[in-house]
């Protein structure tokens, strides 16, 4: 893989890449970034995980002007979920630079607030269609200054219903412009998408059985009253630092966090019964390491950018092959290696069949046995998540939080985890050791002039 200093980008966003712990590219990027640099359109086969926010990202900020207080790129994605994750690494890609504005513009929240942040301008627009449509027919938003449109995970757009959506935007975009269309599969709407709306596009495909060969893969058979203890047994034995549990019913979900919980296992679900603001906790607390456990079904995880995970588990068999694929993906990246588990009685071995014919391999039944519980010590859930009542709306900032907690609060920076904002809350993650002394700062100490309410979240 080669260098991001091998392409012509400038010294600071090198730097910056540098700090996120990017210094080679991954396939896809090595594949898109020269084109994309260079202005021209692009059809890359790429999933989640490979990299690919970062492949048009980099070359969406390269060519920014920040000066031009205009929307310049507009970044279309099936869900709100994955606009956030987005809108996340745009950011952090982004800080190469000053002043350089990103506006999430998605369905299910109020229309105002959008509005507002639409009339005070923005650099670039990640959203959904459905609602990116809705701001362009009440003229709240004007893409008369677009150079580049991103379609992400345009397969799933199509999937959940976003054609008409998408082609009635495609009316309000200057006809000049660079048209970036990414997607895991090319089935022939997405190639009559490519010819409609791109012009001379390269296409970008990696070696998908290449990523493939770093998953190692078992299969298990269990009664269906032992299958609990069996995902003890395979937690006990690898210890996975993150591990998403899959299983088919919300039900099962619910009863198998509880069992996990029961056993002693920091374990957190979600499922469609959840309200927004807990799904968001579920999903924060999972990606930043303080709750290494997440128990979810197909439905729930869909959208969820969780990827780069050490192991997956099917605690349930999927029953399209397709799927098991897809739920695998999220495990193994950039060339680390990746575990997945699955569980099956003996009636559904024909399912292990099917995945062998789909994916051309030869996958036997593992021996339970081998599980022996690993010698490594336990380790303990490094991280604790604070939520602070107030985020972007209260112009509450990452470096405002790390700075209470460094600056006044005395803790050192490399106690503190990942931050996130959103509109009105925001969480951190505290190292476990000192998480006592950072609720007893921000709890006690003003953050931008104003106390706010933190929250524990074990
Ligand atoms: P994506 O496919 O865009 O969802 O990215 C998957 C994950 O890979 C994200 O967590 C990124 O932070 C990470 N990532 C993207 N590019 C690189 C890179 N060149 N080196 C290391 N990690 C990367």
């Amino acid at each position: 893989m080669s260098a991001f200093s091998t392409l012509p980008l400038t010294k600071s966003m090198i730097d910056n890449l540098g700090t996120m712990g990017y210094h080679k590219m991954t396939p896809v990027q090595a594949g898109s970034l020269p084109h994309v640099l260079k202005g021209e359109d692009l059809l890359a086969q790429a999933k989640t995980g490979s990299g690919k926010t970062a492949a048009f990202g980099i070359g969406l900020l390269h060519n920014l002007n920040v000066k031009r207080f205009r929307v310049q790129a507009l970044v279309m994605c099936p869900t709100r979920e994955l606009a956030e994750q987005v809108a996340g690494e745009l950011r952090r890609i982004a800080r190469f630079k000053h002043n350089i504005k990103i506006v999430t513009i998605c369905g299910g929240v109020p229309f105002l607030p959008q509005q507002i942040s639409l009339e005070h301008q923005a650099h670039i627009v990640v959203g959904t269609p459905g609602r990116i449509e809705q701001h362009l027919s009440r003229g709240t938003m004007n893409l008369d200054n677009v150079t580049t449109l991103v379609l992400d995970e345009a397969d799933r757009m199509l999937d959940v219903g976003f054609a008409d959506s998408i082609e009635a935007i495609m009316g309000y975009v200057p006809k000049h412009r660079q048209t970036l269309l990414f997607s895991a599969t090319f089935p022939e709407q997405i190639l009559g998408l490519s010819t409609r709306f791109q012009k001379n596009a390269h296409r970008v495909v990696v070696d998908v059985e290449h990523e493939e060969n770093v998953i190692r893969q078992h299969f298990y058979e269990s009664d269906w009253e032992a299958k609990d203890d069996l995902v003890v047994r395979i937690l006990e034995r690898h210890k996975p630092a993150s591990t998403l549990i899959f299983c088919n019913t919300k039900l099962q979900c619910k009863s198998l966090t509880t069992s996990l919980w029961t056993k002693g296992f920091s374990a957190i679900s979600i499922h469609g019964d959840l309200e927004q603001k807990e799904r968001t906790e579920v999903l924060v607390r999972f990606s930043n390491g303080s709750c290494p456990i997440l128990i979810a079904t197909d439905v729930a995880a869909r959208g969820l950018d969780i990827t780069g995970l050490s192991a997956v588990i099917n605690f349930d068999l999927p029953f399209e092959p397709e799927v098991y694929v897809h739920r695998i993906g999220r495990t193994g990246r950039a060339g680390k290696e990746g575990m997945a588990f699955s569980l099956m009685t003996p009636k559904e071995r024909f399912r292990m069949e099917e995945i062998n014919t789909i994916m051309g391999t030869s996958f036997e039944v593992s021996d339970v046995e081998a599980l022996e519980p690993s010698i490594e010590e336990d380790a303990v859930v490094p991280m604790v998540t604070l939520s602070i009542n107030g985020g972007r709306k209260s112009k509450l900032r990452p470096g405002d939080i790390l700075g209470a907690l460094t600056k006044d609060g005395g803790l050192a920076g490399t106690s503190v985890g990942k931050i996130n904002c959103f509109d009105y809350y925001s969480y951190v993650a505290i190292e476990r050791s000192v998480a006592d002394k950072a609720e007893k700062a921000l709890s006690t100490k003003k953050i931008k002039g104003r106390h706010f309410i933190i929250h524990r979240h074990e």
